[in-house]
């Protein structure tokens, strides 16, 4: 089966209100946020952050206590007025966080909720620098969204196609937001901002060992040829494909107890 898109002949509140996120993104100018004296304070929120992570040591990284909860929960939602319309923080939102420091789990970042708590868990030895601690924020940002969007249909007793969320998290929904995102805070920040979407993408073939057509790249990613005559859609197309064999062939060996090579 092939990595599902949104069906555009159906309602779908879920990607009514991604595509209202990303067309803000778009349309709202840089120039005319800047004058917002709300939006101002909020982008220095963000900014305060990712200064304060790009200013720590090497040292620094591996420690339990690399930032603290409440600068954690300032960033976010700050970032969640400059990026997704205040749609991530309510009244009642809390958070959780929790450093990692386990050197056999392989995650930078991981997020879930409960009630109205955030549960982020962030890995020390696995984020190796501020920029990337940004990122995993920002990443797993867009997961602590969708994961409120889906409460929000479900508590009004609606359905939600859990395929667009994805076996890993990582579906559709995730990857249009997180490539807005990506362009909006690359800009906004002057860093370059890397959510590992390629790497997402993988993960979700792998977890639902689905096939992807190139048209769901093409709509994901670049699809006009870069500088190299190849587009971006193309490059993640070719370098997803063999990865998902492989690691399809690995969990399949895993399975069934056999030694795998690696
Ligand atoms: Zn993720």
């Amino acid at each position: 089966m092939a990595l599902p898109k949104p069906n555009q002949d159906m309602f779908d509140p879920v990607h009514r209100k991604i595509t209202h996120i990303v067309d803000s993104h778009q349309l709202l100018p840089y120039q005319a946020a800047l004058q917002d004296a709300v939006w101002q304070k909020k982008l220095r929120d963000v900014q305060d952050i990712a200064q304060q992570l790009q200013e720590k040591d090497d040292s620094d990284f591996g420690k339990t206590d690399l930032i603290p909860a409440s600068d954690v929960e300032k960033f976010l939602k700050a970032a969640s007025h400059i990026f997704l319309l205040d749609g991530l923080w309510k009244q009642d939102t809390k958070l959780q966080l929790t450093w990692v420091n386990n050197e056999n789990e392989n995650i930078k970042g991981l997020t879930a909720m409960e009630g109205s708590t955030h549960m982020l868990r962030l890995h020390t030895t696995h984020n190796k620098s501020g920029l990337e601690v940004l990122c995993v924020l920002l990443h797993e940002m867009v997961h602590m969204f969708l994961t409120v969007c889906e409460q929000e249909e479900l508590s009004q007793g609606h359905q939600v196609d859990v395929r667009l969320f994805g076996y890993s998290r990582h579906g559709y929904y995730w990857q249009r937001l997180a490539r807005s995102i990506e362009t909006r805070a690359t800009y906004v920040l002057g860093l370059k901002i890397d959510l590992g979407r390629r790497d997402a993408c993988l993960e979700e073939l792998v977890a639902g060992e689905m096939t992807a057509r190139m048209a769901y790249f093409e709509e994901l990613w670049d699809p006009n040829p870069g500088a190299s005559g190849v587009s971006e859609a193309r490059m993640v197309f070719e370098w997803v494909g063999p990865r998902k064999f492989e690691a399809i062939k690995r969990k399949d060996a895993e399975r069934n107890g056999e030694s795998v090579e690696t």
